[in-house]
């Protein structure tokens, strides 16, 4: 945000910029972020954006420099942009997505009609070189109809990886998908491409007093980053958590003094602010009340307080939260993966992922929860990625031989491990068969075992008969594919490429 000051910017770093920015009969300077001073007329400004008309209405102090510095956030190649937009001289060339993107951003910023007129012009042909940065950038900023245009360049040309896909949320990039499974023709159909809500509320909207723990002799008030204050007693949340014991004794030593003393201070309750939200310290709170009934059906409020009850070291807490992620993960794999990987939560955010291996790739990207609007599209992104790389490590496998998963010896078919037996032929067929749904699950629970049966009554009676035999061919089935599958790593965070 820019501010108004007078302060002249000092130090070496201070460049003046090329004409005609360098007019020192200008009364403005625009001092950008990497050090370059824009001599500027307020006229011009005033014109061109009602948000320097509004910073120069505001009354000045007594400024005795010949010119007002205002220094603002964006870089001087930025800046020049855009001055040489609003000015009336010969118009900048734009030809670089990244810079394109900056100066739209500063023309909407600034509210410059003119600059957020040319740059959306300047856009639909630039929206042809890096779509999907540019499709990024603009859901990240509410950019609708520019959205739309990226979102139909990404289905034509594709794109590669980018790391402002973390910036935007998992659902601007499933409606992506979705754009390239039904076709652009039929882009009118997915909502708007931005999303309509932009995060769920992770607090409570006013100000209040929580009776949680609260009882007239409550001798510490715990105040959440929303300011709403939970009364609590000292003894139970220092046996829940050290990490706020040492706060309390910390606190305390700093009103009374190492001694400790009886003065009439002590009488008045220890307040402490802590950096949570009320909803999560609330979950917290009544996980360490021996009378707490805490609501444990929130996926999203689960991990924070998880990540939470860490910091403040509250293991039991952090155990009964552990306890809840089988059940969740059961109720909506997707969601709860995305919260697992989005929390760096690694085992429950593999667990989850394998499990959505029993769904083919068109299916998973098939698949939306409201929380894909909360999480950011990298885990999402990754998630597909893992996805593709197990169904491809699968289709590769050739080492399905007799060997590797035996079938129980059979006296009617003569089997003893020979390559021409009908569950030999049954393993080749199995990295094809597995190939879109690369899952154990699919056999070790899914319909490996019917598969099976059927395989080998076509073949051997006996052999079909044999339940406990087929059961555990299945099992070892499902066993082997999970031990490949185990050899694809899930990304969880995205190292800079
Ligand atoms: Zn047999």
């Amino acid at each position: 945000m820019a501010q108004s000051g007078t302060d002249q910017p000092s130090g070496p770093e201070t460049r003046t910029a090329h004409h005609p920015f360098d007019d020192r009969n200008a009364d403005v300077i625009l001092h950008s972020s990497d050090g370059v001073d824009f001599y500027v007329y307020r006229t011009i400004l005033i014109l061109a954006s009602p948000f320097f008309r509004s910073m120069f209405s505001l009354p000045q102090s007594e400024i005795s420099e010949p010119c007002q510095v205002v220094p603002v956030t964006e870089d001087s190649r930025t800046i020049e942009s855009l001055l040489r937009i609003c000015y009336p001289i010969k118009d900048p060339v734009i030809d670089d997505a990244r810079h394109a993107l900056a100066v739209f951003g500063a023309a909407n910023k600034y509210e410059m009609e003119v600059a957020t007129i040319f740059m959306s012009k300047a856009m639909s042909t630039i929206v042809e070189l890096e779509p999907l940065l540019i499709y990024a950038v603009a859901c990240k900023n509410g950019y609708e109809e520019l959205a739309g245009q990226a979102a139909r360049q990404v289905v034509v040309r594709g794109n590669a990886y980018l790391p402002e896909v973390e910036e935007m949320s998992a659902g601007c990039y499933h409606r992506l998908l979705k754009l390239k499974q039904i076709g652009v023709g039929r882009a009118s159909e997915i909502g708007p491409f931005c999303g309509t809500s932009h995060g769920r509320n992770t607090s409570h909207s006013s100000v209040t007093d929580s009776a949680l723990l609260g009882r007239q002799d409550a001798d510490v008030v715990l105040v959440a980053s929303d300011l709403t204050r939970f009364h609590v007693y000292k003894s139970i949340i220092s046996l829940a958590s050290p990490r706020l014991q040492t706060l309390i004794a910390e606190a305390e030593i700093l009103r009374h003094g190492p001694q400790g003393s009886s003065d009439h201070t002590s009488l008045t309750t220890l307040t402490l602010q802590l950096p949570v939200d009320s909803k999560t310290l609330e979950l917290l709170l009544a996980l360490c009340d021996p009378a707490g009934t805490p609501i444990l059906d929130d996926t999203a409020l689960i991990f924070r307080a998880l990540d939470e009850a860490c910091k403040y070291e509250m293991h039991k807490a952090s155990w009964i939260l552990r306890q809840q992620f089988q059940r969740l993960m059961t109720a909506d794999t997707l969601s709860f993966y995305l919260w697992a990987a989005s929390y760096k939560q690694e085992e429950p955010a593999i667990k989850a992922a394998k499990l959505l291996l029993s769904h083919t790739m068109e299916e998973l990207a098939g698949l939306y929860t409201d929380d894909m609007e909360s999480v950011s599209a990298g885990s999402y992104y990754r998630l597909l990625r893992y996805h593709e790389e197990c169904c491809a490590k699968i289709s590769a496998l050739e080492d399905w031989s007799p060997s590797t998963i035996p079938y129980p010896d059979c006296s009617d078919c003569g089997w003893r491990g020979t390559w021409d037996h009908w569950s030999t032929n049954y393993l080749r067929t199995i990295p094809e068969r597995l190939s879109r749904r690369p899952s154990p699950t699919t056999f070790d629970g899914g319909f490996g075992f019917s598969e099976i049966v059927q395989a080998a009554k076509q073949s051997c009676s006996s052999c079909a008969q044999n339940y406990p035999g087929i059961v555990s061919f299945s099992k070892n089935i499902g066993e082997k594919i999970d031990e490949h599958i185990s050899e694809v790593k899930l990304i969880l965070v995205q190292s800079n490429e």
